[in-house]
């Protein structure tokens, strides 16, 4: 039974694996048994230090993701560096916080550029890789709360985790037929960069934390096992689905 959840002989591509919830699923997969291309603009040095220490490969691809005609040549390099790519974890994000009044196209096109739009096009750059070996792959988007809710001050952040649960659903009903699995991870509150704004904030720290059930911010290790079964075998018969990891938030 074990065996349904290794990644031994994997490859999987991470982007934004530096740091936070990124580095958490890269060193979980690893453990798991994968190899790891780490993508992203900032080195990596901790994450690929500690898939070293499994003994598993980890590289780092470097590439900024504001630009998603970085796609095709970023899954390129993780098959030239490592020898082939089985599983995709779209990760990376970034978030501007102002008021819709305010909202400038600036705060909404380098949310929407990342987060969404690159996303899109890695999913499609690794698909037809697949489709043309005519095998089939795993394919993981990082979604949010706010691929369910509104949220607040946080407009190109919704538009983009709602249109990634979107697609997440689109790209499983394109091909799951061809035995690519898309599906998603919604990330409750969790404890790293992309909230210390709000854990900052004395009032919404404490709203937050009193409308999680489980009754504290998520640290990044617990979505680990949340990934590990959507990048192996045992999520096999998994399509367009998005599993929380929200310590209970969306049933409140
Ligand atoms: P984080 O610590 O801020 O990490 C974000 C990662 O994305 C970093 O590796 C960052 O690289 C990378 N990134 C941002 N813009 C990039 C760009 N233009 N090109 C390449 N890489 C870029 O935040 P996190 O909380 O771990 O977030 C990871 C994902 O989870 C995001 O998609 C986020 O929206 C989602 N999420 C987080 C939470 C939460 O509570 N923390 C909840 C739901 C969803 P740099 O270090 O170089 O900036």
């Amino acid at each position: 039974m074990n065996d349904l959840f290794r990644l031994d002989g994997c490859v999987a591509l991470v982007t934004g694996a530096n740091t936070g919830l990124g580095q958490a699923i890269a060193i979980a997969l690893a453990q798991a048994g994968a190899d790891i291309a780490a993508v992203g603009r900032t080195a990596p040095h901790e994450t690929l230090a500690a898939i070293t220490a499994v003994g598993r490969r980890g590289v780092w691809i470097e590439a900024n993701l504001d630009d998603s005609k970085a796609a095709p040549a970023i899954i390129d390099t993780a098959v030239a560096q490592l020898g082939g790519i089985d599983i995709l974890i779209n990760n990376a994000g970034t978030i501007r916080r102002n008021d819709a009044l305010d909202f400038t196209e600036d705060d909404w096109d380098s949310v929407v550029d990342v987060n969404l739009k690159s996303a899109f096009f890695l999913c499609q750059a690794v698909a037809r890789r697949w489709v043309a070996e005519n095998r089939g792959g795993k394919i993981i988007n990082i979604a949010s709360m706010l691929s369910f809710q509104g949220g607040i001050r946080v407009a190109s952040y919704t538009a983009s985790k709602s249109g990634l649960l979107g697609i997440t659903r689109l790209l499983a009903n394109e091909w799951a037929a061809r035995g690519i699995n898309v599906n998603a991870i919604a990330p409750g509150y969790f404890a790293t960069n992309n909230t210390t704004a709000l854990r900052a904030d004395e009032m919404r720290n404490r709203a937050i934390l009193e409308r999680i059930p489980a009754a504290r911010w998520g640290d990044p290790a617990d979505l680990g096992g949340a990934a590990v079964f959507l990048a192996s075998r045992a999520s096999d018969y998994v399509h367009g689905a998005v599993l929380a990891v929200d310590g209970g938030w969306l049933a409140r």
